[in-house]
């Protein structure tokens, strides 16, 4: 469900008319839907309104890598969302879209002394470690700051999550968290460590998840440690589910599990365990309340197909290049007629190419086309490369709209290099 809609035979994103944004802040730009934020955020936190959580309800801490604009993570904010960061700069991007360090849990594998440092100083929420090596260096920072960590180790449950590769995070040749079978020595090494309050127990298994059965193994092995840490002692009072709950993008697939299924099978899970929850969803909340409004710039005739050539490009959205990502393309002003054609960026880079035979809006040039869901993983990824500026982003609100972030000025992205003085 999102609020993309055809009215009057025109592309809209809520009550605004796309090409209204396109002619005001020029083409490729990120448009965002305030109510497809929140009602996603809504459905997620009814989804887990009634699990067992004590003593306080679950903390749903939205994962910043997916959208960190600071006014996304305002709206999250009002609505009772924290925030899952993975960086030093995704803290102080949640800190400054005013979200309370109590509602921030911090993430990753290579947390450096110094993030450790501002994170105990904002007072977070809790550290979702994952390493033994990392507890150790937290311990250290906490004693020199002459304060407690929170922690729970984030736990590798080496099941395969039916994913893309290269967004699939908990089998044991993945980088992330602890092996399950260390977990036991991880906790017991960490307990006697100074400067760490060690209660909870994390998991996150991958992104894009379009079946529940890996999460629920996952979920059923965190209850298994769960038990055994508090047969060894351990006070356990946390267990941070993760993420990675997947949304439609290829509207000739199946509709991946909703977050009510989600929420049903975590209560059934997680029964009995007596500890706060916490999840740490991203693509779900924001996925498909943002588009990528590009414009053709002309349509080059193949030996097949034709070549759709967009003024958007992989630097702008990186997924179809990175994980062979799908993502709905179609005409802002369609007349009904279809075309096969494959669509591709101006950069010069075979993998530029957002589709391939893709059947598709009949387009042409000039005209405005919109990459749809591509709200999580869109902007945040955009990079500048063939010396393209940053996309700009635009926060739609019923018939109201605002530039959320500017176009970056080519000037600023030449004057960045310094040139050395015998030049
Ligand atoms: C990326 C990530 C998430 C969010 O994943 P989604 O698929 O966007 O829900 C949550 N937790 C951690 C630790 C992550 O790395």
């Amino acid at each position: 469900m999102d609020h993309f809609d055809i009215k009057d035979g025109v592309l809209h994103a809520e009550d605004v008319a796309l090409p209204e944004i396109a002619a005001a802040v020029g083409t490729p730009v990120y448009v965002y839907s305030t109510a497809t934020i929140e009602r996603h955020a809504r459905v997620f936190l009814d989804a887990v309104a009634d699990v067992e959580s004590t003593p306080e309800k679950p903390l749903v801490a939205f994962a910043v890598k997916s959208n960190p604009n600071r006014a996304v993570l305002a709206i999250l904010t009002k609505l009772g969302l924290g925030a899952d960061v993975v960086s030093g700069g995704e803290l102080l991007r949640a800190r400054a879209a005013g979200i309370p360090a109590d509602r921030i849990v911090f993430s990753g594998v290579g947390k450096t002394a110094d993030e450790m440092k501002l994170a105990l100083r904002e007072g977070i929420y809790q550290f979702n470690v994952e390493s033994e090596p990392e507890a150790e260096m937290l311990s250290t920072v906490a004693i020199e700051l002459g304060t407690t960590a929170p922690i729970a180790f984030r736990i590798n449950p080496n099941v395969v999550a039916g994913t893309h590769a290269k967004i699939s995070t908990g089998g044991s040749e993945d980088k992330f968290g602890v092996a399950y079978d260390r977990a036991m020595a991880a906790y017991a090494r960490a307990a006697e460590l100074p400067g760490l309050n060690v209660r909870g127990v994390a998991v996150h298994i991958g992104s894009q998840l379009t079946n529940l059965d890996p999460s629920r193994a996952a979920f059923e092995k965190v209850g298994a440690l769960i038990a055994d840490l508090r047969a060894a002692g351990h006070d356990i009072v946390t267990a941070d589910l993760g993420g990675g709950l997947g949304v439609p993008y290829d509207p000739a697939k199946p509709t991946p599990p909703l977050p009510d299924v989600y929420g049903a099978m975590v209560r059934e899970v997680t029964a009995g365990w007596n500890v706060r929850l916490l999840f740490e969803p991203g693509r779900v909340i924001v996925g498909n309340a943002g588009v990528l409004l590009s414009k053709v710039i002309r349509v080059k005739p193949g030996v097949t197909d034709p070549f759709v050539i967009v003024d958007a490009a992989m630097n702008d959205l990186m997924r179809p290049s990175l994980y062979d990502a799908y993502h709905e393309v179609r005409n802002v002003e369609p007349d009904g007629s279809r075309m096969t054609a494959h669509i591709v960026g101006p950069i010069c880079e075979s993998g530029d190419t957002f589709a391939k035979n893709r059947e598709m809006d009949a387009v042409e040039a000039d005209d405005l086309v919109t990459f749809m869901t591509a709200g999580a993983y869109g902007a945040t990824m955009a990079n500048t490369y063939n010396s393209r500026a940053l996309t700009p982003e635009v926060l739609v609100s019923g018939n109201n709209w605002a530039l959320v972030r500017e176009r970056q000025p080519i000037e600023s992205l030449i004057a960045a290099d310094k040139l050395p003085p015998w030049l």
